[in-house]
């Protein structure tokens, strides 16, 4: 009876959050502890219809834990009611009322974030920001986002850095403006900047690697085989990194942060693009602001998202302070 009376106890005590990352390429869903320890973590591919994916995954953990809360980031901008106004890389999340949608699906206090919010306030908290007074997080994924950290707390204003212009003149983006960070220096812009170079002819081994069907190549593929010396995969990654450097000295030249952040699976590409981004960067930004500014790598990986998701959800003001 002692031994029931105590299991039935730990079970009552049991609460948990969860946090959703909802990226262009992957989704991320954790539990979770009051401990900030992930209990249960869940990575998959971004599919066509994110919305009914991240609902039958939060459906089976309904029905294991207790949730007290759920904190949601997402690539796009997001509104203080939780609509997403653009996705520009989800496109079934354009002006799409996310918060409104789970919330008739599970009845517990939940937030909607743009994901590079909610990973800026994890790495404020428990990554490579603990110790700033200012960073800016930049997560380079399919897309760029950027979170701004200043006198202490998450900026109240987002910042859009992908869709800033380096080149006024440039390409168009779907966002309406010209030249965007994003459609130079991202994941995506890698993987098109490739195919548009095979269909004019130009060798490369990815055209072994995927028996001439090279529309389906990734970009961890490309990083690999410009490692390995294959002249295009590297003449590709250098003009994105040159694009990122370009980006990030505005940045720096706008807020002088302590640090640059990166994040998001392109940051993993040191070698050659992040490599150039810095080499681009010194030679851009303003030496005095170069000189005080550290350029790091994540330590939270795939965990950020997450953890920043349900950091958000439990300062209700949705602006959190470090103690
Ligand atoms: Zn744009």
């Amino acid at each position: 009876m002692k031994k029931i009376f105590a299991l039935c106890y730990n079970v009552f005590l049991m609460f948990y959050y969860i946090g959703v990352d909802i990226g262009g390429t992957n989704i991320r869903i954790g539990v979770v502890s009051d401990e900030w320890e992930i209990i249960a973590f869940y990575k998959f591919s971004t599919t066509k219809e994110p919305f009914e994916t991240v609902v039958k995954h939060l459906e089976v953990i309904f029905d294991e834990y207790t949730i007290s809360g759920l904190g949601i980031g997402v690539a796009g901008v997001v509104d203080k009611e939780g609509n997403v106004i653009v996705s520009p890389n989800i496109p079934s999340f354009n002006n799409f009322p996310l918060k409104k949608e789970i919330t008739k699906k599970f009845l517990v206090p939940t937030l909607v974030e743009n994901d590079a919010n909610v990973a800026t306030v994890a790495e404020a908290l428990f990554g490579e920001g603990k110790d700033a007074e200012s960073f800016i997080l930049l997560t380079l994924g399919t897309g760029i986002g950027g979170g701004l950290w200043s006198s202490g707390k998450l900026s109240s204003f987002p910042i859009e850095v992908g869709h800033m212009s380096i080149n006024y003149q440039g390409k168009s983006c779907a966002c309406g403006n010209n030249g965007c960070l994003e459609i130079y220096a991202s994941a995506k812009a890698i993987k098109d900047g490739l195919i548009e170079k095979l269909e004019k002819g130009q060798e490369s081994y990815i055209l072994q690697l995927y028996e001439g069907n090279f529309y389906k190549v990734v970009t961890e593929d490309i990083y690999r085989f410009a490692l390995e010396g294959d002249p295009l995969c590297r003449d590709i990654l250098k003009e994105a990194g040159k694009a990122l450097g370009a980006g990030v000295a505005n940045l720096i030249n706008l807020f002088a942060p302590d640090k640059i952040i990166l994040t998001g699976g392109l940051s993993k590409a040191e070698k050659i693009y992040i490599d150039t981004a810095k080499q681009e960067i010194k030679k851009r930004s303003l030496e005095g602001l170069f000189n005080k500014v550290k350029i790091v790598q994540s330590s939270l990986v795939d965990k950020g998202g997450v953890l920043g998701a349900v950091a958000l959800l439990k300062s209700k003001s949705g602006v959190l302070c470090r103690k």
